[in-house]
C-alpha cells in the first residue's frame, strides 16, 4: 500500500526528478506496476483522449548504407532480398489507407543519402497528397539527412519525422553502433535539431532492455526526451536478430517478458512525464506477448501503425526476428487492430491526422486543447 502512495504521489508532481523516475521504472510487483499504468491512462485520457490514432505503415526500401549492430537489415546483412517499392506500389498502399479512413501514413526506408533517393521520396509524397486530396497526413522515417533534404522532404508535404535516438548515452550508442563516419552520435542530435528548427513534428525513441543498458541508461532516456522536447515517441522493447554481431550477446539479455514489462513502465512514465505527446504502440510489444499491443494503449500510448507494406517484401524487412504480422494482408491487420483498440476500452481515430498536441500546444500557447 505504502508503495501504491508512492506511486501515485509521483505521479501528481509537475516536474519528476531522476531518483522519482528511477523509482518509478523499479517497480516490480505486479500491481504496483497495473497501478502505474492505470495512472498514466488517466493521465492520456486527461489531456489527449481515448483515441488510438492510425498511421498505415508503409516500409518501402530495405535499402541501407548504415550497419547498425542490432538491425536486422543492415547493409552487412546478406541473407535478405533488398527491395525498393515502386511509386506505384506506394500509392496503392496510401490509396489503401485513405480508403479505410486511416488518417495518415509513415513511409520508412533504409538510409539513403543520394540525390535519386530524396527526389524519389519527394516525388512520392507529393504524388500521396495529390492522390489523395491532401487528406493524409505524412511521417517520414528516413534516417539521417542533410538539413536541407529534410526542408525538401517538409517543403514536398511530410510533416512529422520519425527519427529514433535508439540510445541517448553516448557510450551506449557506440556499443550499438559501429564507431564511423556513418555512424556519428553527435549527428543524429544534429539531425533532430534542424528537424525541429524546420518545423516537422519531431519522434524519437529508444530501445529497452539492450546488452549493457542500465535502469540509469532508461531514466536517462526519458530525462533526454523531455530535454529535447520531442512531440512524439516510439518506445520499443529490443529484440535480437541472429544476422547481427549484437546477437552474440544475448546471454545478457534479460527474459523477453521483462523486456516487454520494462517497456509499459517506460511508456507510462513517459506519458506521466510529458502527458500531451504522442506515444507510439510499437509492433516489438506484440513479438513478446499477443496483447502487447493493448497493454501499451492501456499504459499511455496513443498511436497505432497497421502495416501496409505488401506481403511479399515483409519477411526483408525484418529489423528483428520473430515481428509479427509478417504472414497477414492489409485487409487483415486493419480488422485484427480495430478489434484490438476496441478491446484496450480506447476508440479508433479515424479520417484524423492525430497530430502532436504537445507540438500544436508549444506552437499555440494560447490555446487549450483539453
Ligand atoms: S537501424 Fe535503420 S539505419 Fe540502422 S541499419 Fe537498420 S535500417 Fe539502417
Amino acid at each position: 500500500m505504502a508503495e501504491l502512495e508512492k506511486i501515485e504521489t509521483i505521479s501528481k508532481k509537475p516536474e519528476l526528478s531522476r531518483d522519482d523516475i528511477l523509482f518509478l521504472l523499479s517497480l516490480d510487483d505486479p500491481e504496483d506496476i497495473r497501478y502505474l499504468g492505470g495512472l498514466a491512462y488517466a493521465v492520456k485520457k486527461k489531456y489527449v483522449g481515448n483515441k488510438a490514432y492510425l498511421r498505415g505503415l508503409i516500409e518501402f526500401s530495405n535499402i541501407c548504407l548504415k550497419d547498425c549492430l542490432y538491425c536486422g537489415i543492415r547493409r552487412s546483412n546478406n541473407s535478405l532480398e533488398r527491395f525498393l517499392m515502386s511509386r506505384q506500389e506506394i500509392i496503392d498502399a496510401a490509396e489503401f489507407a485513405c480508403k479505410n479512413r486511416y488518417g495518415s501514413v509513415v513511409l520508412q526506408s533504409g538510409e539513403r543519402t543520394d540525390g535519386t533517393f530524396t527526389d524519389f521520396v519527394c516525388g512520392i509524397v507529393k504524388d500521396i497528397k495529390s492522390a489523395t486530396d491532401g487528406k493524409l497526413g505524412i511521417t517520414l522515417s528516413c534516417g539521417e539527412q542533410s538539413k536541407e533534404t529534410y526542408r525538401r522532404f517538409f517543403e514536398a508535404g511530410a510533416h512529422r519525422y520519425l527519427l529514433r535516438i535508439e540510445a541517448s548515452d553516448r557510450d551506449l550508442y557506440y556499443k550499438l553502433h559501429p564507431p564511423d563516419r556513418h555512424h556519428d552520435f553527435d549527428t543524429r542530435l544534429s539531425c533532430l535539431e534542424w528537424l525541429k528548427e524546420i518545423g516537422f513534428q519531431v519522434g524519437t525513441g529508444v530501445m529497452v532492455g539492450l546488452p549493457f543498458q542500465t535502469i540509469s541508461n532508461l531514466a536517462n532516456d526519458l530525462m533526454f526526451i523531455k530535454k529535447i522536447d520531442a512531440d512524439m515517441i516510439g518506445l520499443g522493447p529490443y529484440i535480437e536478430h541472429s544476422q547481427t554481431p549484437l546477437y552474440e550477446f544475448r546471454q545478457q539479455l534479460m527474459p523477453r517478458q521483462d523486456r516487454l514489462f520494462l517497456t509499459l513502465k517506460m511508456i507510462a512514465v513517459l506519458r506521466i512525464m510529458m502527458k500531451d505527446i504522442n506515444i507510439a504502440s510499437a509492433t516489438a510489444l506484440q513479438a513478446i506477448d499477443g496483447f502487447g499491443r493493448e497493454r501499451a494503449l492501456k499504459f499511455g500510448a496513443n498511436i497505432i501503425m497497421p502495416s501496409l507494406t505488401p506481403g511479399k517484401h515483409r519477411k526483408d524487412y525484418l529489423l528483428y526476428e520473430d515481428k509479427p504480422c509478417i504472414e497477414e494482408n492489409r485487409d487483415e491487420c486493419k480488422d485484427c487492430l480495430e478489434i484490438r483498440i476496441k478491446m484496450a476500452g480506447d476508440e479508433t481515430g479515424y479520417e484524423a491526422w492525430g497530430d502532436s498536441l504537445h507540438f500544436i500546444n508549444r506552437n499555440h500557447k494560447n490555446q487549450t486543447y483539453v
